[in-house]
Protein backbone atom coordinates (compact mmCIF):
# COMPACT_ATOMS: atom_id res chain seq x y z
CA UNK A 1 0.00 0.00 0.00
CA UNK A 2 1.16 3.67 -0.97
CA UNK A 3 2.03 5.55 2.18
CA UNK A 4 1.43 9.08 0.88
CA UNK A 5 -1.47 10.70 -1.48
CA UNK A 6 -0.52 13.29 -3.95
CA UNK A 7 -4.29 14.58 -4.44
CA UNK A 8 -4.83 16.29 -7.73
CA UNK A 9 -7.02 15.86 -10.25
CA UNK A 10 -6.63 17.70 -14.30
CA UNK A 11 -9.76 19.78 -13.43
CA UNK A 12 -7.95 21.59 -11.11
CA UNK A 13 -7.02 23.70 -14.47
CA UNK A 14 -10.32 25.41 -14.22
CA UNK A 15 -8.00 27.58 -10.89
CA UNK A 16 -7.23 29.77 -13.14
CA UNK A 17 -7.01 33.85 -12.84
CA UNK A 18 -5.48 34.48 -15.71
CA UNK A 19 -2.75 36.37 -13.96
CA UNK A 20 0.47 35.07 -11.70
CA UNK A 21 -1.61 32.49 -11.09
CA UNK A 22 -2.51 30.28 -14.22
CA UNK A 23 -3.69 26.83 -15.03
CA UNK A 24 -0.23 25.05 -16.19
CA UNK A 25 1.62 25.47 -13.35
CA UNK A 26 -0.90 22.20 -12.15
CA UNK A 27 0.24 19.98 -15.00
CA UNK A 28 3.57 21.16 -15.19
CA UNK A 29 4.54 20.52 -11.57
CA UNK A 30 2.33 16.90 -12.36
CA UNK A 31 4.92 16.44 -15.03
CA UNK A 32 8.01 17.07 -13.12
CA UNK A 33 6.24 14.57 -10.33
CA UNK A 34 6.04 12.21 -12.50
CA UNK A 35 9.61 12.12 -13.71
CA UNK A 36 11.01 11.95 -10.75
CA UNK A 37 8.09 9.51 -8.99
CA UNK A 38 6.34 8.24 -11.75
CA UNK A 39 7.03 4.76 -10.61
CA UNK A 40 8.08 5.17 -6.99
CA UNK A 41 5.50 2.66 -4.81
CA UNK A 42 5.13 4.89 -1.89
CA UNK A 43 3.02 8.02 -3.61
CA UNK A 44 -0.35 7.63 -5.24
CA UNK A 45 -2.14 9.95 -7.17
CA UNK A 46 -5.70 10.53 -5.48
CA UNK A 47 -9.06 12.40 -7.61
CA UNK A 48 -10.51 14.69 -5.05
CA UNK A 49 -14.33 15.26 -5.58
CA UNK A 50 -16.23 18.65 -5.74
CA UNK A 51 -16.79 20.72 -2.57
CA UNK A 52 -20.70 19.79 -1.94
CA UNK A 53 -22.71 22.73 -0.05
CA UNK A 54 -22.48 21.33 3.35
CA UNK A 55 -18.65 20.50 2.65
CA UNK A 56 -18.70 24.61 2.21
CA UNK A 57 -20.77 25.34 4.76
CA UNK A 58 -18.28 23.89 7.94
CA UNK A 59 -16.45 26.97 7.09
CA UNK A 60 -18.59 29.17 4.81
CA UNK A 61 -22.12 31.54 5.28
CA UNK A 62 -24.82 30.47 2.99
CA UNK A 63 -24.39 34.17 1.68
CA UNK A 64 -21.01 33.96 0.81
CA UNK A 65 -21.50 31.08 -1.49
CA UNK A 66 -24.27 32.00 -2.91
CA UNK A 67 -22.64 35.44 -3.46
CA UNK A 68 -19.82 33.35 -4.83
CA UNK A 69 -21.99 30.87 -7.04
CA UNK A 70 -23.56 34.37 -8.64
CA UNK A 71 -20.02 35.38 -9.38
CA UNK A 72 -20.19 38.59 -7.73
CA UNK A 73 -16.60 39.21 -6.46
CA UNK A 74 -15.35 42.05 -3.87
CA UNK A 75 -12.00 41.69 -5.11
CA UNK A 76 -12.05 41.85 -8.74
CA UNK A 77 -8.27 42.65 -9.35
CA UNK A 78 -6.80 39.98 -7.41
CA UNK A 79 -9.73 37.16 -7.31
CA UNK A 80 -12.24 37.75 -10.54
CA UNK A 81 -14.50 35.33 -10.06
CA UNK A 82 -16.07 32.93 -12.95
CA UNK A 83 -17.69 29.82 -13.84
CA UNK A 84 -15.05 27.40 -14.12
CA UNK A 85 -12.72 29.67 -11.56
CA UNK A 86 -15.37 28.55 -8.76
CA UNK A 87 -15.72 25.31 -9.93
CA UNK A 88 -11.84 25.16 -9.52
CA UNK A 89 -11.84 26.42 -5.86
CA UNK A 90 -14.57 23.89 -5.13
CA UNK A 91 -12.50 21.39 -6.32
CA UNK A 92 -9.63 22.69 -4.11
CA UNK A 93 -12.10 22.65 -1.09
CA UNK A 94 -13.01 19.02 -1.90
CA UNK A 95 -9.49 18.32 -1.92
CA UNK A 96 -8.64 19.47 1.61
CA UNK A 97 -11.32 18.02 2.97
CA UNK A 98 -10.62 14.59 1.18
CA UNK A 99 -6.49 15.09 2.02
CA UNK A 100 -7.25 15.49 5.59
CA UNK A 101 -9.87 12.07 5.84
CA UNK A 102 -7.70 10.08 4.18
CA UNK A 103 -4.71 10.91 6.58
CA UNK A 104 -6.74 11.09 9.84
CA UNK A 105 -8.04 7.62 9.01
CA UNK A 106 -5.24 5.92 8.57
CA UNK A 107 -5.17 5.43 4.84
CA UNK A 108 -2.27 7.41 4.07
CA UNK A 109 0.47 9.09 6.12
CA UNK A 110 0.54 11.85 4.46
CA UNK A 111 -1.32 13.72 1.68
CA UNK A 112 -0.20 16.44 -0.55
CA UNK A 113 -2.71 19.01 -1.68
CA UNK A 114 -1.79 20.57 -5.31
CA UNK A 115 -2.46 24.31 -5.68
CA UNK A 116 -3.71 23.84 -2.13
CA UNK A 117 -3.39 26.78 0.52
CA UNK A 118 -5.80 29.50 0.42
CA UNK A 119 -4.62 31.36 3.17
CA UNK A 120 -6.66 34.99 2.77
CA UNK A 121 -10.20 34.14 2.06
CA UNK A 122 -12.45 34.24 5.27
CA UNK A 123 -15.49 32.79 5.89
CA UNK A 124 -17.47 35.29 4.36
CA UNK A 125 -14.89 37.43 1.74
CA UNK A 126 -12.97 36.24 -1.15
CA UNK A 127 -8.94 37.64 -0.99
CA UNK A 128 -5.84 37.21 -2.48
CA UNK A 129 -6.42 34.34 -5.28
CA UNK A 130 -8.71 32.28 -2.40
CA UNK A 131 -12.64 32.00 -2.18
CA UNK A 132 -13.00 28.54 -0.27
CA UNK A 133 -10.87 27.95 2.17
CA UNK A 134 -9.14 24.04 1.64
CA UNK A 135 -7.03 24.24 4.69
CA UNK A 136 -10.06 25.71 7.19
CA UNK A 137 -12.66 22.87 5.48
CA UNK A 138 -9.99 20.02 6.25
CA UNK A 139 -10.10 21.00 10.35
CA UNK A 140 -13.19 21.32 10.53
CA UNK A 141 -14.30 18.61 9.12
CA UNK A 142 -11.83 16.39 11.11
CA UNK A 143 -12.70 18.36 14.36
CA UNK A 144 -16.63 18.07 13.25
CA UNK A 145 -16.70 14.33 11.55
CA UNK A 146 -13.65 12.92 12.71
CA UNK A 147 -13.28 13.67 16.96
CA UNK A 148 -9.91 15.55 16.46
CA UNK A 149 -9.58 18.34 19.46
CA UNK A 150 -5.91 19.15 18.53
CA UNK A 151 -4.82 20.44 15.12
CA UNK A 152 -1.43 22.43 13.93
CA UNK A 153 -1.46 24.35 11.03
CA UNK A 154 1.78 25.65 10.35
CA UNK A 155 1.91 28.02 7.57
CA UNK A 156 5.51 29.22 5.93
CA UNK A 157 3.94 30.77 2.64
CA UNK A 158 5.70 34.18 2.13
CA UNK A 159 2.29 35.34 3.05
CA UNK A 160 0.93 35.59 6.08
CA UNK A 161 -2.38 33.44 6.87
CA UNK A 162 -4.49 36.45 7.49
CA UNK A 163 -7.21 34.17 6.50
CA UNK A 164 -6.63 31.14 8.58
CA UNK A 165 -6.14 33.66 11.18
CA UNK A 166 -9.28 35.29 11.34
CA UNK A 167 -11.27 31.79 10.89
CA UNK A 168 -9.54 30.31 14.05
CA UNK A 169 -8.79 32.94 16.06
CA UNK A 170 -10.85 31.86 19.01
CA UNK A 171 -10.90 28.16 18.85
CA UNK A 172 -8.49 26.20 20.79
CA UNK A 173 -8.16 23.48 18.98
CA UNK A 174 -6.14 24.96 16.17
CA UNK A 175 -2.78 26.06 16.93
CA UNK A 176 -2.25 28.38 14.07
CA UNK A 177 1.38 29.60 13.49
CA UNK A 178 2.62 31.80 10.42
CA UNK A 179 6.16 32.23 9.35
CA UNK A 180 6.02 34.99 6.97
CA UNK A 181 7.79 38.24 5.38
CA UNK A 182 7.12 41.30 7.35
CA UNK A 183 3.80 42.45 6.33
CA UNK A 184 4.71 45.92 6.17
CA UNK A 185 6.48 45.05 3.08
CA UNK A 186 4.02 42.61 1.52
CA UNK A 187 0.18 41.85 1.24
CA UNK A 188 -1.71 41.24 3.41
CA UNK A 189 -0.17 43.63 5.88
CA UNK A 190 -1.25 41.37 8.86
CA UNK A 191 0.33 39.05 11.05
CA UNK A 192 2.19 41.12 13.49
CA UNK A 193 3.53 39.75 17.21
CA UNK A 194 0.32 41.32 18.85
CA UNK A 195 -1.92 39.00 16.73
CA UNK A 196 -2.26 35.77 19.33
CA UNK A 197 -5.91 35.08 19.06
CA UNK A 198 -9.19 36.10 20.74
CA UNK A 199 -11.57 34.99 23.50
CA UNK A 200 -10.62 31.49 23.90
CA UNK A 201 -8.16 31.09 21.20
CA UNK A 202 -6.15 33.52 22.83
CA UNK A 203 -2.40 32.41 22.89
CA UNK A 204 -3.49 29.73 20.16
CA UNK A 205 -2.10 32.00 17.03
CA UNK A 206 1.18 32.86 16.68
CA UNK A 207 2.56 35.01 13.78
CA UNK A 208 6.15 35.53 13.24
CA UNK A 209 7.28 38.40 10.67
CA UNK A 210 10.53 38.23 9.09
CA UNK A 211 12.63 40.27 7.48
CA UNK A 212 12.98 40.34 3.56
CA UNK A 213 15.57 38.16 2.10
CA UNK A 214 15.30 35.96 5.35
CA UNK A 215 17.69 32.72 4.61
CA UNK A 216 17.41 28.60 5.09
CA UNK A 217 19.14 28.97 8.29
CA UNK A 218 17.28 31.73 9.61
CA UNK A 219 13.91 29.80 9.11
CA UNK A 220 15.32 26.97 10.81
CA UNK A 221 16.37 28.75 13.70
CA UNK A 222 12.77 30.00 13.74
CA UNK A 223 10.89 27.03 13.55
CA UNK A 224 13.57 25.26 16.59
CA UNK A 225 13.32 27.73 18.46
CA UNK A 226 8.82 28.26 18.04
CA UNK A 227 7.39 25.96 16.34
CA UNK A 228 8.93 22.72 18.23
CA UNK A 229 8.32 23.54 21.52
CA UNK A 230 5.28 24.87 21.04
CA UNK A 231 3.88 21.79 19.23
CA UNK A 232 5.50 19.52 21.33
CA UNK A 233 3.35 21.54 24.19
CA UNK A 234 0.40 21.33 22.12
CA UNK A 235 0.22 17.74 21.21
CA UNK A 236 -1.58 18.27 17.58
CA UNK A 237 -3.11 14.67 16.36
CA UNK A 238 -2.69 16.05 13.06
CA UNK A 239 -0.66 18.21 11.09
CA UNK A 240 -1.55 20.78 8.24
CA UNK A 241 0.88 22.70 6.64
CA UNK A 242 0.84 25.65 4.09
CA UNK A 243 4.03 26.64 2.02
CA UNK A 244 4.19 26.40 -1.96
CA UNK A 245 7.20 28.02 -3.63
CA UNK A 246 6.82 31.68 -2.98
CA UNK A 247 9.74 32.38 -0.17
CA UNK A 248 11.88 30.98 -3.15
CA UNK A 249 14.41 33.32 -4.07
CA UNK A 250 13.34 33.83 -7.72
CA UNK A 251 9.56 34.89 -6.57
CA UNK A 252 8.78 38.20 -8.26
CA UNK A 253 6.10 38.89 -6.19
CA UNK A 254 7.73 38.73 -2.82
CA UNK A 255 11.14 38.85 -1.47
CA UNK A 256 13.05 36.07 1.24
CA UNK A 257 15.76 34.11 0.56
CA UNK A 258 14.75 30.62 0.58
CA UNK A 259 16.49 28.07 -1.61
CA UNK A 260 15.10 24.54 -2.61
CA UNK A 261 17.52 23.17 0.10
CA UNK A 262 15.89 25.55 2.71
CA UNK A 263 12.40 24.41 1.48
CA UNK A 264 13.37 21.40 1.76
CA UNK A 265 14.58 21.67 5.20
CA UNK A 266 11.33 22.89 6.39
CA UNK A 267 9.34 20.12 5.13
CA UNK A 268 12.00 17.88 6.87
CA UNK A 269 11.96 19.62 10.28
CA UNK A 270 8.08 19.26 9.74
CA UNK A 271 8.26 15.74 8.74
CA UNK A 272 10.06 14.61 11.43
CA UNK A 273 8.30 17.06 14.34
CA UNK A 274 4.68 15.22 12.84
CA UNK A 275 6.88 11.53 13.54
CA UNK A 276 7.49 12.08 16.72
CA UNK A 277 4.56 13.77 18.26
CA UNK A 278 1.33 12.66 15.83
CA UNK A 279 2.18 9.39 13.87
CA UNK A 280 4.04 11.27 11.14
CA UNK A 281 0.14 12.52 10.17
CA UNK A 282 1.03 15.71 8.13
CA UNK A 283 -1.70 17.26 5.19
CA UNK A 284 0.82 19.52 3.44
CA UNK A 285 -1.10 21.94 0.53
CA UNK A 286 1.89 23.07 -2.32
CA UNK A 287 -0.17 26.10 -4.30
CA UNK A 288 2.24 29.48 -4.15
CA UNK A 289 4.99 30.29 -6.49
CA UNK A 290 5.46 33.37 -9.04
CA UNK A 291 8.68 32.95 -10.49
CA UNK A 292 8.93 33.16 -13.75
CA UNK A 293 9.83 30.34 -14.46
CA UNK A 294 7.00 27.26 -13.41
CA UNK A 295 9.59 24.72 -13.26
CA UNK A 296 11.08 26.49 -10.58
CA UNK A 297 7.73 26.32 -8.78
CA UNK A 298 7.06 23.05 -9.26
CA UNK A 299 10.77 22.05 -7.77
CA UNK A 300 9.29 24.36 -4.63
CA UNK A 301 6.75 22.00 -4.29
CA UNK A 302 8.57 18.59 -5.10
CA UNK A 303 11.38 20.27 -2.26
CA UNK A 304 8.39 20.21 0.21
CA UNK A 305 7.30 17.03 -0.59
CA UNK A 306 11.01 15.64 -0.66
CA UNK A 307 11.61 17.19 2.51
CA UNK A 308 8.35 16.19 4.54
CA UNK A 309 8.81 12.53 3.57
CA UNK A 310 12.59 12.16 3.96
CA UNK A 311 12.76 10.85 0.80
CA UNK A 312 16.15 10.85 -0.79
CA UNK A 313 16.45 12.32 -4.10
CA UNK A 314 18.40 15.31 -5.88
CA UNK A 315 16.98 18.94 -6.83
CA UNK A 316 19.22 21.05 -8.46
CA UNK A 317 18.09 25.27 -8.79
CA UNK A 318 17.72 26.24 -12.01
CA UNK A 319 19.27 29.73 -11.28
CA UNK A 320 22.56 30.19 -9.84
CA UNK A 321 22.15 31.35 -6.37
CA UNK A 322 23.89 34.64 -6.68
CA UNK A 323 26.34 36.25 -3.64
CA UNK A 324 23.35 37.96 -1.84
CA UNK A 325 21.59 34.78 -1.21
CA UNK A 326 23.12 34.24 1.91
CA UNK A 327 21.50 31.33 4.62
CA UNK A 328 22.11 33.68 7.67
CA UNK A 329 20.33 36.57 5.81
CA UNK A 330 18.00 37.99 8.74
CA UNK A 331 19.18 36.13 11.31
CA UNK A 332 20.01 38.91 13.79
CA UNK A 333 16.46 40.54 13.22
CA UNK A 334 15.15 37.42 13.78
CA UNK A 335 16.59 36.63 16.81
CA UNK A 336 14.81 39.32 18.24
CA UNK A 337 11.63 38.59 16.74
CA UNK A 338 11.40 35.17 18.52
CA UNK A 339 12.57 37.02 21.76
CA UNK A 340 9.53 38.94 21.07
CA UNK A 341 7.09 36.33 20.08
CA UNK A 342 8.38 34.26 23.13
CA UNK A 343 7.48 37.13 25.35
CA UNK A 344 3.78 37.69 24.48
CA UNK A 345 3.12 33.86 24.59
CA UNK A 346 4.90 33.05 27.76
CA UNK A 347 1.59 33.86 29.54
CA UNK A 348 0.24 30.92 27.34
CA UNK A 349 3.14 28.23 27.40
CA UNK A 350 5.74 26.68 29.33
CA UNK A 351 7.90 26.43 27.23
CA UNK A 352 8.12 30.09 26.55
CA UNK A 353 8.51 30.84 30.28
ZN1 LIG B 1 1.96 33.43 -0.65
Amino acid sequence: MSRYAIVYDEKLKEYDLGHVLKQDRYQIFINLFKQKFGSHPDFEIVSPSYATENDLKLIHTEEYIRRVEKCESKDPYDTPLSPGFVRGTKLLAGAGKLAGEVVQSGKYEKAFVVGGGVQHATRNHEKGFGVFSDVGICAENLMRNFGVNRILIIDTDAHAGDGIYEIFSKDSRVLFISIHQNPLTLYPGKGFVDEIGEGHGKGYSVNIPMPPGSGDHTYEYVLNEILIPIAEEFMPEIILMVDGSDPHFTDRITQMGLTLKGIRSIGSIIGQLASKICEGKVVDFIGSGYSDSLQIVSLGWLASIVGVTGIQIELEELKPISRDINPNNGLKEAVKIVRRVKNKLSHYWKCFN
